[in-house]
């Protein structure tokens, strides 16, 4: 047999693939591109993607092992899932084997068989109007129950009371046998009608149904209830009509069961969903179903990108400007701009849609480069809330809220109307502090404090997790004179209660609402329209609409008015008007008050008086005089480590060499701007000490060849085992 070796991707952060001997046996024509493979790494036995196979090595031939399992006869992943995971590699510069990692399930990361996913079901061998001779009635009911349906999963016979021993009976008899199936998705009783669309609407269908069968970026903008999702209902059903599938994404939190049902509603096809509450199997029943054909819609949050779909005909992104969509650990990917890569690859079209768009993606359908699709007007039509601010400045507050607003609040649950209060800060009190000598609570592992609970009491560090008592006197001046200072939404609560003691107080956010069901739970709840008070933290601000709320109030929304993010103003006028866009229904629009000590500042008046895209319009102008992104790119490297000064000299390191490689590749015209090393805005997380370096070109390409340069050598410096670091493209936090 002549001498071959299988170049294969191992989940490693080497930014390189690895060869190796065949198992014992296989010839070259057992491996095949997008196999999975078993291999001993180092002392580690990982799961490995085949790449290809080669006569040739650069591997010393008695430092070549052979591979130990070869896991797939046909491969596992196509061609196609290969091409983009080397584009992801290359655009993320980031390995091969981690980026594959996203494309294969967990189970079968860890070497599962495909029909792990499989369920245990019955499998009607007779014929369906057999006149078996069955005694008694149970049995009987269980081969009714087989006259309706050829297959049964044993999982429903159970729900329904019948025993693995009257199943068995039934096969002893030939009825039936046991069989193992990948479990589709239901199907729902009836379709529900779509509705008629109006004119916005049907011209958004009407343009992207135009470009179905080939690759159009297309951004269809329009607020919160301006009937974005009746869009793409239609357009999922002219893709499905096409015989095709359709692919929708959502950030995390706007997978809501109602949402789903939405979507199920609507379709006599299967649907299946992926998302973080499903568990491993689930999630590769899911994968399956999309990767064979069987489900035509999937419904996804960001990882589910990058599930195969055979027929894929259209990629939706619901909310796109939506930070759940990037990842921000290990691959830095981002969904959104991966849907592109992926819809281009497929030549489908891919829609993004959005209130309140990022700024990058408002630019390119500004310039042209996307479709741009708009709705303007709520659906069935329903009138915009009215927003207005509310000065603070020099005003006396009643725990924390303006008079008028309070009043505002009575007036509104006096008409048996719900009222939100919206506060993004989760916990009592932001601060503990001694009113003697100023001592406050500090996260010993961060800079950071520690923010006061009450519901169990204790000291808490969002930043890094560490828990503490409270203690009951100043660990300083030992004075028991220490008090909460400032709100979160726990204290909100409590203050809110005692002012409006006849009225039900319902806190939504992290510590109330942990899972799914709880929110649901709460939701069908306040869905009951009784008059009540909403108090919560962003998780209010997503997916769920409140009808019956007609008064938002939002407090504190002033840190993200001075960011040092640039993108600071973005993220706050988004957040804003997500949550003004929960409230009211057609003939109740609601208000927004804004409770603000900046109550003449500039671009929120923008958005107040003109509306987000008027304000994204002049983030934009400012964007570009200083040559921020969208009008650069931009990357950044971070790093971190105990002792400061090496997390420091690192970046310097890097940035040396960052230079040397810009002479070799950048260009006059698209020159690139190193900033920093500087400190974190946190500097000190977890007990380490944190430093970046951002780096922009207006030339995408000169960019990425001086990263992939620098990477290289970076990963060979000496002496840097104690720091952590990474490369960040298009970063979101900056
Ligand atoms: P968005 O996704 O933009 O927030 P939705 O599609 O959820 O908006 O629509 C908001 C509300 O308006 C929903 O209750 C929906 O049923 C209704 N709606 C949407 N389109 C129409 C239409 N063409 N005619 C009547 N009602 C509509
Ligand atoms: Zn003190
Ligand atoms: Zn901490």
């Amino acid at each position: 047999m002549s001498f071959f070796v299988v170049d294969i991707a191992l989940p490693v952060p080497l930014l390189r693939t690895f060869d190796y001997l065949p198992v014992e046996g296989d010839s070259r024509e057992n491996y095949q591109p997008g196999q999975r493979v078993r291999a001993d790494f180092g002392r580690q036995l990982l799961t490995g993607i085949v790449l290809g196979t080669r006569e040739h090595t650069e591997v010393p031939h008695n430092k070549l092992k052979p591979l130990l399992a070869r896991l797939d006869d046909e491969p596992l992943l196509t061609h196609t899932d290969l091409q983009l995971a080397r584009w992801m590699s290359d655009y993320y510069h980031h390995s091969l084997g981690d980026v594959l990692e996203h494309w294969v399930p967990t189970l079968l990361r860890r070497g599962a068989d495909l029909s792990e996913a499989d369920e245990n079901g019955w499998l009607r061998l007779a014929a369906a109007d057999a006149e078996p001779a069955l005694r008694g009635t149970k049995q009987l009911a269980l081969w009714a129950q087989f006259q309706r349906q050829s297959y049964i999963a044993h999982r429903h016979l159970t729900a329904q009371g019948f025993s693995l021993a009257q199943c068995r009976k039934l096969a002893e008899l030939g009825l039936i046998k046991e069989q193992q199936r990948l479990p589709v998705p239901p199907l729902p009783e009836s379709v529900r009608p779509a509705l008629t669309l109006n004119d916005e609407q049907q011209s958004a269908v009407t343009k992207v149904t135009g470009v179905l069968g080939q690759f159009k970026a297309c951004l269809l903008e329009g607020v919160t209830g301006s009937g974005k999702t009746e869009v793409y209902l239609q357009l999922i059903d002219k893709v499905i009509q096409q015989g095709k599938q359709a692919l929708l994404l959502v950030p995390e939190i706007g997978l809501t069961p109602q949402t789903v049902r939405r979507f199920q509603e609507r379709f006599d096809v299967p649907v299946a969903l992926l998302h973080s509450g499903l568990n491993d199997r689930e999630r590769l029943q899911g994968w399956r179903q999309a990767r064979e054909g069987h489900a035509r819609i999937l419904i996804g949050t960001r990882s589910a990108v990058f599930t195969p779909l055979p027929d894929l005909g259209l990629i939706i992104l619901d909310e796109e400007h939506d930070g759940s969509f990037k990842q921000q650990d290990g691959l830095r990917y981002s969904a959104r701009d991966f849907a592109l890569v992926r819809a281009h690859q497929a030549q489908v079209p891919v829609l993004l849609g959005s209130a309140t768009p990022s700024l990058e993606t408002l630019h390119n359908a500004l310039t042209g480069k996307y479709l741009h699709l708009k709705l303007t007007r709520r659906a069935g039509n329903a009138r915009p809330p009215g927003m207005k601010l509310h000065s603070i400045l020099h005003q006396p507050l009643v725990h924390g809220f303006a008079e008028p607003v309070l009043s505002a609040m009575q007036q509104h649950l006096n008409r048996g109307k719900q009222v939100l209060v919206f506060l993004n800060r989760r916990g009592f009190a932001p601060l503990l502090a001694c009113k003697q000598c100023g001592w406050n609570a500090e996260c010993r592992r961060c800079d950071a404090r520690m923010t006061l609970h009450q519901y169990p009491p204790h000291l808490h560090c969002h930043h890094c997790d560490y828990q503490q008592p409270i203690p009951s006197v100043c660990p300083e001046c030992h004075s028991p004179d220490i008090e909460p200072i400032g709100q979160g939404t726990e204290r909100i609560e409590e203050q809110v209660s005692a002012l409006f003691p006849d009225t039900p107080v319902k806190r939504v956010d992290r510590d109330t609402v942990r899972t799914k069901q709880a929110f649901d739970e709460l939701f069908d709840e306040i869905h009951t329209g009784k008059p009540c008070i909403l108090v919560g933290t962003q998780m209010l601000a997503k997916g769920h609409h409140f009808p019956d709320v007609t008064l938002v109030v939002i407090l504190d929304s002033d840190a993200g008015l001075f960011s040092a993010d640039f993108r600071g103003m973005e993220h706050s006028a988004q957040l804003i008007k997500q949550v003004a866009g929960r409230a009211g229904r057609a003939e109740s629009p609601g208000d927004v008050w804004i409770q603000t000590l900046y109550a003449d500042h500039p671009q929120l008046n923008l958005l107040i008086d003109d509306g987000y895209h008027a304000l994204a319009l002049s983030i934009l102008r400012e964007r570009m005089d200083q040559q921020l992104p969208p009008y650069s790119h931009m990357a950044m490297l971070r790093s971190e480590c105990e002792d400061r000064a090496t997390a420091q000299r690192f970046l310097e390191q890097a940035r040396h060499i960052l230079q040397h490689w810009l002479k070799q590749y950048g260009q006059k015209d698209a020159p690139v701007t190193l900033l920093g090393p500087v400190p974190a805005i946190m500097e000190r997380r977890n007990g380490r000490y944190r430093f970046q370096l951002q780096v922009f070109c207006s030339e995408r390409k000169a960019l990425h060849q001086t990263l992939d340069a620098a990477l290289k050598q970076l990963q060979t410096l000496k002496g840097f085992n104690k720091v952590r670091w990474h490369i960040d493209v298009d970063p979101l936090d900056t």
